[in-house]
């Protein structure tokens, strides 16, 4: 028995060509083909600028720095993400709060936004960065969003790493229409990979140059940003300010760029996937990813949320039958503030009453491109005969 994992790659001999490709070539780091990858991903996404680096969480951090978030700042996110959407702003020295999320969409609730925006406006206590979650690859409601951070004042920083080749009101994530940065992941299980790898979107030059001087070092041969030193003196580069190694090879980019030929067909494939979930699971006690009518998902994942009421097995009882059985699912997400390092902080179980429901109900079930016609129907056999 071969398990089936909730998400995997897909590498093809193009692939490993233009890897190849790259490692008999002069540069393996700082070469052409992270440009040509940047280039690709902000012509697919219709934005002005991207730096590509080692992974999201690299993205996200310098993604704050750019917007210069930093200590008696907040950041505020959805608990239901994975812990690196909230850590950026703890790199930053600010603090970071939650939202609760939507019960159709799991993606950070506008209306608790709003409310909760009005209450931290009389506190005194509004946050400089909102990051919203594109949870499984399906959109925020970004219009609404934008509109309150023009009202409050804060940035946005989307966190699309689920969200390559998803659309939003017919148009691409990532084109930054609502938002000051998104931000992707590709990381093997996300929608295309670079083995790890991540990249910010703006269409700010000067934001998109801050940024990538906090990729390298905080390093520039700009001569606009250098200062002035004697003439004789040889400055070929300067450090204006402190940066980090967060650049991406480029081997990585090369994958990338390859990959992206096979986006678009990915994104349809998670599409056939998750209809026939739809259809067949249908008659089970859960409940099967509602989808949003502006919304166009890349389906990183497919979560199903178990109506334990009429259901006679727990959550737990679901999830260690299913990997019995050979088929790994996972649980997206446990809400951030109930983890450890978080309830140092302060936080405590309770805080966000649907997050914590849907986290007590999901079950991630295997959605990636390459699954087999015959593993999905032994998914949704094993999953009718758990559920009976
Ligand atoms: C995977 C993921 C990240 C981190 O991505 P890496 O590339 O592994 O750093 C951040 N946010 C979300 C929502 C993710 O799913």
């Amino acid at each position: 028995m071969i398990p089936i994992p909730y998400g995997r790659q897909e590498i093809t001999q193009a692939d490993i060509d233009a890897v190849i490709d790259v490692l008999r070539s002069d540069f393996l780091t700082q070469g052409p083909a992270v440009t040509t990858f940047e280039r690709t991903v902000t012509a697919y996404c219709g934005a002005q600028h991207a730096v590509a680096v080692n992974s999201a969480t690299s993205a996200l951090h310098i993604a704050c720095l750019g917007l210069g978030l930093g200590p008696g700042d907040w950041l505020w996110t959805s608990p239901i993400t994975f812990v690196a959407s909230a850590n950026c702003g703890l790199y930053c020295g600010a603090r970071v709060d939650f939202v609760d999320i939507d019960p159709r969409t799991y993606n950070l609730s506008v209306d608790c936004l709003a409310e909760k925006l009005a209450q931290a406006e009389k506190a005194g206590k509004l946050p400089k960065v909102v990051v919203p979650v594109h949870m499984c690859g399906q959109s925020c409601d970004m219009a609404a969003i934008y509109s309150l951070s023009q009202q409050y004042g804060f940035k946005i920083i989307e966190d699309a790493s689920h969200a390559i080749g998803g659309k939003y009101k017919g148009e691409p994530i990532g084109n930054c229409r609502y938002s000051d940065i998104t931000i992707f992941s590709f990381h093997p299980v996300k929608i295309i990979t670079t083995g790890e790898g991540g990249m910010a979107l703006t269409n700010d030059s000067a934001l998109a140059d801050r940024m990538q001087r906090y990729r390298s070092h905080g390093i520039t041969s700009d001569s606009r940003i250098m200062q002035p030193r004697p003439a004789n003196e040889i400055w070929n580069y300067q450090q204006v300010h402190l940066g980090y190694n967060y650049r991406m090879t480029d081997i990585q980019a090369a994958l990338g760029v390859s990959q992206m030929a096979r986006l678009d067909a990915y994104v349809e494939q998670r599409h056939h996937i998750a209809e026939r979930y739809d259809a067949e699971l249908v008659d089970l006690p859960l409940q099967t990813p509602w989808q949003h009518p502006e919304s166009y998902s890349s389906y990183h994942l497919y979560p199903i949320r178990l109506k334990l009421e009429k259901s006679a097995k727990s959550q737990r009882q679901v999830y260690d039958e299913l990997r019995a059985a050979g088929i790994l699912v996972n649980l997206h997400y446990i809400p951030v503030y109930r983890q450890p390092y978080y309830e140092m902080m302060g936080f405590r179980a309770g805080y966000c009453p649907e997050s914590e429901r849907y986290h007590a109900e999901e079950i991630s079930i295997p959605m990636f491109p390459t699954l087999t016609k015959s593993d999905q129907s032994k998914i949704i056999d094993v999953l009718h005969e758990v559920l009976a």
